[in-house]
């Protein structure tokens, strides 16, 4: 069997390996040279959790992902996960502290609740609100991406580089299946999925002071939500002097051909107000920023799922803004697609046909009725 993979990032690296581990006869093209900086994969930083937030049907996914991470570093020998724990800051009525608390429950999974006492007590590089709470979630930790898709790619024996694919067709032709994994590219594509691509802006802060607070040992990843504010990010300190911040959404839509590469006061002045309204020890001086995609779902689910009119095409890469962590799942989750047809994984959740439009009867029809 011979298979295509169209784009080389976290999604496609994934299923790269996944597929080469069974044998496949497995190609894999990047537009670039990946890993490189100008999709959704790049930087030294993604979170991955467990207690999630965004539905506790991700968990069983999660479970998985961190194994096949694991795998991942021991057949590459690098290392790519450093376990940190993850933090879900908001009101005990907040999406991710109540999201948190039922993925939690529903899998028995290790995580604690805090409240503001205990949560102000422990973690002083934390502001802490009258009424914010937070759920610590211990099966939870940074993985590095451009380290994570090289090691991924590596395990590829074919990787075209710097070759862009025009069309599905130019390969279905000559291949006995096609994985579309081009992140923010795939509205290119595919058009029956609808898609909204979004540019994100990430920032590392400066360390003001007690740089101890802020360490991988001692300051979790996390993730808060506020009515002012919405979301935002951290990742705990990896070089001991700055901490990287970000907002998840909010990014103004854009395409990867148009995107603002360019880092301006707009983009940094939203995260200087975090940084001073949510953390102590930290200055508003930025050292460094860096700009990504998000490839948004109308409901911000992924879609992994065959083409409705060519089962031999899967499209994985959809993710929301939050995927980087299940790479190596949604890899072998297209793997058993393209090998099998079928996977004992359950997908329901991703499939591209709930976003088709609903029939609706014409006139004619709804006057015999
Ligand atoms: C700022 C930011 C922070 C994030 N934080 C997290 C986080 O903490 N945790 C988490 O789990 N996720 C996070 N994510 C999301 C995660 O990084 C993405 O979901 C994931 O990296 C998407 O990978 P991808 O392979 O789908 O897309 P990409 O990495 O963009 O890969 C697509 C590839 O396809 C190639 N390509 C496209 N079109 C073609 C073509 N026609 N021919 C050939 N090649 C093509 C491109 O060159 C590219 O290499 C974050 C994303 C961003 C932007």
């Amino acid at each position: 069997m011979r298979v295509a993979v169209i784009g080389g990032g976290a999604m496609g690296a994934a299923t790269s390996w996944r597929l080469a581990k069974r044998g496949v006869d497995v190609v894999c093209y990047d537009r670039y040279s990946p890993p490189h900086a100008f999709g959704s994969s790049h930087g030294e930083s993604r979170i991955i959790r467990t207690a999630y937030f965004e539905g506790d049907w991700y968990v069983p996914l999660l479970r998985e992902a961190f194994a096949l991470w694991r795998e991942l570093e021991a057949t590459s020998a690098r290392s790519l996960l450093t376990m940190t724990g993850a933090l879900m800051i908001g009101d005990a009525s907040s999406d991710v502290v109540m999201g948190a608390q039922a993925s939690a429950r529903k899998h028995g999974l290790d995580a604690e609740f805090l409240d503001s006492t205990q949560f102000r007590r422990r973690y002083r590089g934390h502001v802490v609100h009258d009424g914010d709470v937070a759920v610590l979630d211990r099966e939870a930790g940074v993985l590095n991406p451009d380290a994570g898709v090289a090691a991924m790619l590596a395990q590829a024996p074919q990787v075209v580089r710097d070759t862009e694919v025009k069309s599905i067709a130019e390969l279905r032709s000559r291949f006995d299946a096609v994985v579309v994994a081009a992140g923010p590219w795939t509205p290119q594509l595919v058009e029956w999925i609808p898609l909204s691509v979004e540019r994100q802006v990430h920032g590392w802060f400066s360390i003001a002071r007690d740089a101890d607070w802020f360490g991988p040992d001692r300051f979790p990843a996390f993730v808060r939500q506020s009515q002012d504010s919405g979301f935002m990010y951290g990742i705990p300190s990896l070089d001991g002097k700055t901490l990287k911040i970000g907002r998840h959404h909010d990014g103004e839509t854009t395409t990867p051909q148009t995107i603002r590469r360019r880092v301006d006061d707009s983009d940094i002045d939203p995260l200087r107000l975090l940084a001073s309204t949510y953390l102590r020890g930290v200055s508003g001086h930025v050292t460094r920023t860096l700009t990504c995609m998000y490839t948004n779902t109308p409901d911000g689910h992924f879609v992994i799922d065959f083409a409705p009119d060519d089962r031999r095409v899967i499209v994985i890469s959809a993710c929301s803004g939050h995927g980087f962590k299940f790479a190596p799942v949604i890899g072998d989750i297209a793997a058993d697609l393209v090998v099998d047809g079928e996977t004992r994984r359950d997908i329901s959740r991703f499939s591209g046909a709930r976003f088709a439009a609903p029939d609706v009867p014409d006139d004619h029809d709804s006057q015999n009725k």
